[in-house]
C-alpha cells in the first residue's frame, strides 16, 4: 500500500528485513519496533539467530548449516569467507553495509549496538524530526491518509432492542469504521459494493443477503456484570456531567496560563466525548463495562479517559495561542518559515519519543486499526490507546520542559522548533480524535 508520507516505520522494517534476508518480504515481524527508552534500546531491534530468519530465506539460499546468524549467512551467500572471523567482526561488517545502504532510504540508520542476543538499530533523528513535522503541517487533516486501497464498503448496524447503549456502541463502531476506511481511500456507499458488513450483537440468526456479520460485544454494567438495559444514552451523559463536575477536572491545569472556567456547554461536550471514548475503548468483539471504577476493568485497555486527552489537546492549543499573543504584543518574534527552523535543537529525549511514536507512528496506528485479511477487523480501541499514550508522554514532557521561555536570542530558535513540533502534535491529536468523531474543545 503506497502512502502519502514516505516516512513510514513499516516500510523501513520491510527494507531492513529484505536487505538482510536477500528476499523481498513484508510484515514478517522479525525486525521489531521499540516505543520506549529509545536512547538505550534503539528504535528497532532484531534477533540475528538464523533460526528466526530461516522461514523467509529463498529456497536456493537456505543455508547448509554452517551459519548460526543471519549476519554470517549474509556474507555466506555473497561468497565472503566467514571462517576465521569472529562474530563481532562479522556483525560490524554486515551492519556497516546496512547503514551505508540506508543512506538512500527516507529513514536512515545512524548506528547499531550489539546486545547479547539482539542487534539494536538507531535512526538518524534530526532529518526524521524535520521531515515528519513538515509532513504533518503540510498535510493537516489529510496527514495519515493512505490512498491506494480502492474498495467500496457498505456498512449497517442492527439495533439491540434491549439496550440503547449497546445500540449506540454499534453505531459508534460503524462510524469509526467509516472514518478509518476514508483514511484508506475507500468509499462507503450503498452502491457497487462488494464488501457489506452489518454490526450486530447477535451471533445467531440470518442477516440480509450478501451481508457479512461483524459480531460485537454488548455494553455491560460493572456492578451487575449483565447487559446494561436500563440506562439510556441521555442519562448516561447526565451521569457523566455530574461526575465531571464533581471531579474538578481543573487539576490538570497547574499553571495560570489557562485558568479553567468550566461552563455547562463545555462540560456537556466533555461528557459526550468521555462516553464515546468509553464505549470504544474495548475491542469491538468484547463487551465494554461501564458504571464504576475503570481501573479494575480488564477489557478497557486504556487507563486515561477522554477528559485527560482533551485537556492535553487544549493545553497544546493554549501554548500556541500564548505564543501568538505575545508575538502580537512584540514580546516574541515572528515564527520563521518552517524551512528555516533548526530542528536539531529538539534534543530532548521526550521530544524524539513524541515525534517517533506519535507523528511518524501515526500512519502505522491507522494501519493497525483496520485489517482486511484474513478477515475484516476494526480496532477503534487502538486509537484510544494511541491518544492516551500520546497525552501521557506529552504531559510528562510539559511538566519537565518550559516551552515558552524568556525571549533571549539564544533561547528563541529552540522555542520556535518546539512550537512547530506542537503544531504537528496538534494535527495528529485532532486527526485521531476526528476518527472517533470527537471534536476538541480549544478553550477549557
Ligand atoms: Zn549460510
Amino acid at each position: 500500500m503506497e502512502s502519502i508520507s514516505p516516512i513510514c516505520i513499516e516500510t523501513l522494517v520491510n527494507r531492513i528485513t529484505s536487505y538482510l534476508s536477500g528476499n523481498a518480504c513484508k510484515n514478517t515481524s522479525i525486525v521489531k519496533v521499540n516505543n520506549d527508552n529509545l536512547a538505550t534500546n534503539g528504535e528497532l531491534y532484531f534477533l540475528p539467530s538464523l533460526k528466526v530468519w530461516t522461514r523467509i530465506l529463498k529456497c536456493p539460499d537456505k543455508c547448509d548449516g554452517k551459519c548460526a546468524t543471519i549476519l554470517q549467512h549474509f556474507l555466506h551467500i555473497r561468497d565472503n569467507e566467514i571462517v576465521g572471523k569472529n562474530d563481532t567482526d562479522i556483525a560490524n561488517q554486515v551492519l556497516q553495509l546496512l547503514i551505508t545502504s540506508s543512506n538512500n532510504w527516507s529513514m536512515k540508520i545512524e548506528k547499531y549496538t550489539l546486545e547479547k542476543e539482539r542487534v539494536c538499530l538507531f535512526l538518524q533523528r534530526t532529518p526524521l524530526i524535520e521531515n515528519s513535522i513538515k509532513a504533518a503541517i503540510n498535510h493537516k487533516s489529510d496527514f495519515g491518509k493512505t490512498l491506494s486501497l480502492n474498495k467500496v464498503f457498505t456498512l449497517k448496524s442492527l439495533q439491540d432492542k434491549e439496550s440503547e447503549l449497546t445500540t449506540i456502541r454499534l453505531c459508534l463502531i460503524q462510524s469509526v469504521t467509516e472514518n478509518v476506511l476514508n483514511q484508506y481511500g475507500c468509499k462507503v456507499s450503498e452502491e457497487h459494493s462488494d464488501n457489506k458488513f452489518v454490526f450486530t450483537t447477535k451471533s445467531q440468526g440470518n442477516v440480509e443477503k450478501n451481508y457479512e456479520k461483524y459480531v460485537c460485544g454488548v455494553v455491560k454494567n460493572t456492578e451487575t456484570n449483565c447487559k446494561e438495559t436500563n440506562l439510556r444514552w441521555q442519562d448516561y451523559i447526565k451521569n457523566k456531567v455530574a461526575e465531571l463536575k464533581e471531579l474538578n477536572e481543573q487539576k490538570y491545569f497547574e499553571t495560570q496560563e489557562c485558568i479553567v472556567k468550566a461552563e455547562d456547554y463545555f462540560i456537556e461536550k466533555l461528557a459526550q466525548a468521555t462516553a464515546t471514548f468509553e464505549l470504544l475503548s474495548a475491542k469491538p468483539s468484547r463487551p465494554v463495562f461501564i458504571g464504576c471504577n475503570f481501573a479494575t476493568d480488564k477489557n478497557t485497555t486504556n487507563t486515561k479517559g477522554a477528559s485527560f486527552i482533551l485537556y492535553n489537546t487544549a493545553r497544546i492549543t493554549a501554548i500556541i495561542e500564548r505564543y501568538n499573543d505575545k508575538k502580537l504584543r512584540g514580546e516574541y518574534p515572528e515564527l520563521v518559515h518552517i524551512n528555516d527552523v533548526d530542528f536539531s535543537l529538539l534534543k530532548q529525549e521526550e521530544e524524539w519519543e513524541l515525534v517517533y511514536n506519535f507523528i511518524i507512528g501515526y500512519q502505522g496506528m491507522i494501519k493497525d486499526c483496520l485489517k482486511l485479511k484474513p478477515t475484516f477487523q476494526i480496532n477503534p480501541q487502538i486509537i484510544c490507546i494511541f491518544l492516551s499514550r500520546l497525552c501521557q508522554k506529552f504531559s510528562i514532557y510539559y511538566r519537565r520542559i518550559r516551552i515558552l521561555t524568556e525571549a533571549y536570542d539564544h533561547l528563541i530558535p529552540t522555542m520556535i522548533a518546539r512550537i512547530y513540533m506542537l503544531y504537528a502534535l496538534q494535527i495528529v491529536l485532532q486527526n485521531a480524535l476526528a476518527l472517533l468523531n470527537i471534536t476538541p474543545v480549544s478553550r477549557m
